[in-house]
């Protein structure tokens, strides 16, 4: 999550409830059989390795050392980290109801700024109308086809997401799956964008760069980073003026994107 940067000089409250928010509820782990399981209509899971390429699609950039950054902590404590397949890009949609103008150009770059960090590849597949849920199914065959949903980027208000009441801005995560005998995987996420109050800081004094940082921020907690208490990273837990991805964002980015190419998902 990130707060309102009008909240820099009033105290910062519960900072650390949201993190990992779609984490817990839409964790799937997938032990039926997936060869007999995805041939049934009713499937919950989508046909195995859909995209998915012998090799890393990109590599990560030999990022500075830092150790600025912390990883969300996976289901299964004997592996390090979860992070997406790099084998596969990651697909997002917008739903741009309630959007700010001319923001959609933000969400492609801060993707961009991500990517390049990470190594991981992103492919936008245009508007949707799907609402964000704090349940959302990780695989919607009737909307998207039988492959993981995208990554959904939803703006949104606190009407629609309540835990956007207040000065929070944004909200991020991802769901994680596990076929049998593999490593747990991110296979889509969700970000819910505070519209009324990202729309305020669209403009004076603070601007689109800020905007930008907020959409990069949740980006980190879907790819699966945490928050640090360091004041100077983008990945911050409260407030600050940060607009650019920092030293241990940028270690911490390196490290999801070379996470295992797991194709029987
Ligand atoms: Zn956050």
């Amino acid at each position: 999550m990130v707060l309102h940067p009008r909240m820099v000089l009033r105290t910062a409250v519960a900072v650390a409830v949201l993190l990992g928010l779609y984490f817990g509820t839409a964790l799937l782990d997938r032990h039926v059989a997936p060869v007999v399981e995805a041939s049934l209509p009713w499937s919950a899971v989508p046909p195995q390795g859909i995209e998915a390429a012998a090799q890393p699609l990109g590599t990560p950039p030999v990022a500075e050392e830092s150790e600025a950054y912390k990883l969300l902590e996976p289901p299964d404590s004997s592996q390090p980290f979860t992070a997406y397949d790099p084998c596969r890009p990651i697909h997002y949609v917008i739903r741009p109801d309630g959007a700010p103008p001319d923001s959609e150009a933000l969400v492609h770059k801060a993707v961009a700024e991500v990517s390049a960090a990470s190594g991981l590849q992103f492919v936008y597949d245009g508007p949707t109308d799907e609402a964000p849920s704090n349940s959302r199914e990780p695989y919607q065959p009737d909307l998207y086809g039988k492959r993981w949903a995208p990554v959904l980027i939803a703006w949104s208000s606190p009407a629609e997401s309540p835990r956007l009441a207040g000065d929070v801005a944004g909200l991020g995560g991802s769901s994680t799956v596990r076929e049998t005998g593999t490593p747990y995987v991110r296979v889509n996420g969700q970000i819910d964008l505070d519209g009324p109050d990202l729309a305020e800081i669209l403009v004076e004094p603070y601007g689109p760069d800020r905007v930008q940082a907020v959409i990069m921020h949740e980006l980190g907690h879907v790819l699966g980073l945490g928050h640090v208490e360091d004041p100077d990273q983008l990945m911050y837990g409260g407030p600050n003026s940060v607009t650019e991805l920092q030293d241990g964002d940028r270690a911490g980015l390196a490290v999801l994107g070379s996470g295992a190419c797991v194709p029987q998902l």
